[in-house]
């Protein structure tokens, strides 16, 4: 039975330069979701804080965002892209949600472990942050939420929410939707230079727009194994391999692949042959943003629609919600 249409939601955190362990793990799937839908896509400026105090950083990585994916295309006819900020009824919605959510259930919250086992200390807004996503979700009545594997736990504490505020306010009409995880397809990781899962932390990541020299010196410093030119070598467990296969087209990928099988075929060879695939994979996004960069008040202006976009579906939802929760406004 087909149900309603779907509504996509999906959270994009400014918190570093985006790299291409983002764009074949995330990006390039949130671009071809949002034409078909009714899809809102939001830059989220205070998640971000929850790591990230630098005032020029944060408004530098927001603003980059929206350059970032209006360059890889995205269309803002076909779905609305802004920043979080720019509808600030989330955090009144989060604070409702906040009084529905056990402490306990956010103790338990891998996301959250992980980050404080990697040394973090954390802040009371890194362990609120799944209710802050819900509200992100909730508010704009998202029904399906793009996200990898990792994220599964997170978009269930929304669920829980979501059934438990139209359990006790609903009095037996669901008031809120109860979303479904999209999980995005299971990308292999990306490597980054020196071998580990690239990530912006790890300093090891090769940015989408990175270009030039810079691109070269990165290309050219990934961690490889010692085996002579001449000798054979298995593609398999190389480090450049894993990265040209995301760029190449099957007829390279075989020669390539045939080329480190046969010997005489240095790593440098295949760090040429990637950073030649890389230039010409992102040449189209890397002129638009170029044109991009030089309108800025074109990109304010597709933030500051999308935000209006954001609030008008957000102020419906919230006058249900005060309505049901007795959270009375007089404007
Ligand atoms: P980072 O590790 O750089 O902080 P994020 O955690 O912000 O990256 O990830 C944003 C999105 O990009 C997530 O959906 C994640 O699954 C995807 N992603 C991040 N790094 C990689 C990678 N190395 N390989 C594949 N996908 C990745």
């Amino acid at each position: 039975m087909a149900g309603p249409s779907p509504v996509i939601v999906s959270g994009l955190q400014p918190s570093g330069t985006l790299h291409i362990g983002n764009y074949f793990g995330a990006i390039r799937q949130h671009i071809a979701l949002h034409r078909d839908h009714e899809a809102y896509f939001f830059i989220v400026n205070y998640h971000a804080m929850t790591t990230l105090h630098d005032a020029e950083a944060l408004r530098t990585y927001s603003f980059d965002i929206a350059l970032d994916y209006l360059a890889l295309g995205f269309d803002p006819n076909q779905a609305a892209l802004f920043l979080q900020s720019d509808v600030p009824a989330v955090n009144e919605l989060a604070w409702i949600f906040y009084t529905l959510t056990p402490v306990s259930q956010l103790d338990k919250a891998v996301s959250f472990k992980d980050k404080v086992a990697q040394g973090l200390t954390p802040n009371a807004g890194l362990f609120n942050y799944p209710v802050l996503q819900a509200a992100d979700i909730l508010i704009y009545a998202g029904t399906r939420v793009p996200v990898g594997q990792d994220q599964k736990q997170n978009i269930e504490i929304t669920r829980n929410l979501a059934q438990k505020f139209n359990a006790i306010f609903g009095s037996g009409v669901p008031i809120l939707p109860v979303p479904e995880p999209y999980i995005l397809e299971d990308v292999a990781v990306v490597p980054g230079v020196d071998g580990r899962k690239m990530s912006k932390s790890y300093g090891n990541a090769i940015g989408i727009f990175e270009e030039g020299k810079a691109l070269k010196k990165k290309v050219m410093s990934i961690v490889t194994d010692s085996t002579p030119l001449e000798a054979p070598k298995d593609p398999d467990t190389c480090n450049v391999f894993a990265l040209i296969k995301l760029f190449a087209d099957k007829e390279t990928l075989e020669r390539v692949a045939g080329a480190y099988r046969a010997g005489g075929y240095g790593f440098g060879h295949a760090k040429k042959e990637l950073l030649g695939l890389m230039t010409a994979y992102f040449a189209e996004a890397r002129d638009r943003r170029r044109e991009l960069v030089a309108r800025p008040d074109y990109v304010r202006d597709v933030l500051r629609e999308g935000g209006k976009r954001g609030r008008e579906k957000a102020a419906g939802v919230m006058a249900r919600v005060r309505e049901a929760t007795g959270v009375v406004t007089t404007y």
